[in-house]
């Protein structure tokens, strides 16, 4: 991986002395304003599909963007959601999922995950998700299953205390997002359905 050293050289070179500014208020300051849940799809990048600088958005990516509804025990996701919206205050929280997803098109084929009982025990949390494809009629459409996901982790979203105290505060709003990595295009799905969300 000798590209990642020569990355962090230029960077060094190039990058940084452009942002010597940003990264000097940055050191003593963590304000961001969003929450971005994303995939950890290699393609899909949070700050290159929003053109962010460092600082904007704290980010979460799990396989499949996928946020278990909240239990009383403790995760990692968990932790995340509740220290951004909780302890940094962000005002907006996005899910984004993504065509193609390796996650998704798994479970939207059935693929066989015995050699990877992790993932096939993470993806679980998209069961519901994979329900109301197949009540659609759209068993096996990953480009469906990619969208009802992203809806039904919003609604997972909002089972943790700290995400319906900011939505009950009318402090957060959510955000439902698709990107396409062959157009480049993000798609922001339709929130209206979702009254306890029109906050
Ligand atoms: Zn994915």
């Amino acid at each position: 991986m000798p590209h990642l050293a020569e990355g962090i050289a230029r960077f060094q070179r190039e990058v940084f002395p452009a942002k010597a500014g940003l990264f000097a208020r940055l050191a003593t300051a963590h304000r961001p304003g969003t929450l971005f849940i994303g995939c950890s799809d290699a393609r899909v990048v949070p700050e290159l599909i929003t053109q962010t600088d460092p600082g904007e958005l704290f980010v979460v990516r799990t396989a499949g963007n996928l946020v278990p509804a909240h239990t009383p025990g403790t995760d990692g996701v968990t932790a995340a959601v509740e220290y951004a919206v909780a302890v940094l205050g962000v005002r907006d929280v996005i899910v984004c999922g993504h065509s193609a997803c390796g996650a998704m098109t798994a479970l939207a084929e059935g693929h066989d995950l015995t050699g990877a009982p992790a993932v096939a025990a993470w993806l679980r949390h998209a069961d519901a998700s994979l329900a109301r494809t197949a009540a659609a009629g759209r068993h096996g459409d990953v480009a469906a299953l990619v969208r009802e996901n992203v809806t039904a982790q919003l609604a997972n979203l909002a089972t943790h205390p700290s995400v319906a105290r900011a939505l009950a505060e009318g402090a957060v709003r959510l955000h439902g997002w698709v990107f396409d990595i062959a157009d480049g295009t993000v798609e922001e799905l339709p929130t209206a359905a979702r009254p306890s969300f029109a906050a």
